[in-house]
């Protein structure tokens, strides 16, 4: 409000401002031009299969090519995005842009796998269904090319807000994952209640495996979870391979890392599925 006022109070209410919320501004500002002007764009990190090696997905992670900055990463700006309503749109155009990319994929000969989206809990309404819908129709791309990844604080709204939107999307074909697991507050008990088909254990439980006891603990406990409630585990930020040998001996069904692989362009990431490469689980 003070900005409207004139330069005085303008001058004012900056010198009051932390560097923080001026970042935050200005960051918001170069947002909004950004999405418009091509500046964003898809990396395509794969998930590998800890039984046979082979590539079976990838999770696009979005990126902000900025003319002066370089690649920003989203840490640094998905959370302004959430704060000002942004990641709706951000957001539709990242599940528009995997699809196009599959329909590109498809049309120059390559099946890619399942691509994985992440949502914003901003984005989970009862709208959501439909505009998937609709993005899938008008790329021709079929519901198992894509997965959801939610995280857990959209869990905390309640399973009736929820249960009812994720149903709808699960009848659709869409497979639901929850991202970052183990990090937010909702119970193992709690999680039967949803119809969620994979489980990624956030990175900071793997970065202590094998040699910090309670990580191993917590990464026992989920897969064995997992596997009674008959959901697929992935581990993410996987970087070593002793990390990748205890999570195979655990039963862990796949894997995301730098072990593998950074999140890489969509070409090299075609090339790599082309060229047939995989994990040594040596
Ligand atoms: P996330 O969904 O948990 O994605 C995994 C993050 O871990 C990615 O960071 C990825 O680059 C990083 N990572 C993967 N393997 C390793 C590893 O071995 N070591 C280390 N140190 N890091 C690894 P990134 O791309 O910076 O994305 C950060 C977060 O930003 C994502 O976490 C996700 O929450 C959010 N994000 C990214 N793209 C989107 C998007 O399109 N929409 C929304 N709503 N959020 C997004
Ligand atoms: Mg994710
Ligand atoms: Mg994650
Ligand atoms: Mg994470």
């Amino acid at each position: 409000k003070a900005r409207q006022t004139g330069d005085a109070s303008y001058v004012f209410y900056s010198s009051e401002m932390n560097e923080r919320a001026k970042e935050h501004l200005r960051i918001e500002t170069e947002l909004r031009r950004a999405l418009g002007s091509g500046q964003m764009l898809l990396y395509y990190q794969p998930k590998v299969s800890l039984r046979s090696g082979r590539i079976v997905g990838a999770e696009a992670l979005l990126r902000w090519r900025h003319p002066e900055r370089g690649m920003v990463p989203p840490g640094l700006f998905i959370p302004v995005a959430e704060e000002t309503g942004l990641i709706l749109e951000i957001g539709g155009w990242v599940l528009e842009e995997a699809c196009r990319q599959i329909s590109e994929w498809k049309q120059r000969g390559f099946n890619a796998p399942p691509i994985a989206v992440n949502l914003s809990s901003r984005q989970f309404d009862r709208g959501l269904p439909e505009r998937v819908q609709e993005v899938l129709e008008r790329y021709d791309v079929t519901p198992d090319r894509i997965k959801l990844e939610i995280t857990e604080t959209l869990l905390v709204r309640g399973p009736e807000q929820v249960i009812p939107i994720m149903n709808e999307l699960a009848a659709m074909g869409l497979a639901l994952a929850l991202d970052d697991f183990g990090t937010g507050y909702s119970s193992l008990a709690y999680l039967k209640k949803f119809p969620i088909s994979t489980l990624k254990i956030d990175r900071s439980f793997v970065i202590g495996l094998p040699r910090e006891e309670n990580d191993c603990a917590i990464a026992q406990a989920i897969v064995t979870m997992g596997q009674q409630l008959r959901q697929e585990i992935v581990a993410e930020g996987v970087e070593t391979q002793e990390q990748m040998r205890f999570l195979r001996n655990l039963g862990c069904d796949q894997l995301q890392g730098y072990l593998f692989s950074p999140p890489i362009s969509n070409e090299a990431f075609e090339q790599m599925v082309r060229d047939g490469k995989r994990l040594s689980l040596a």
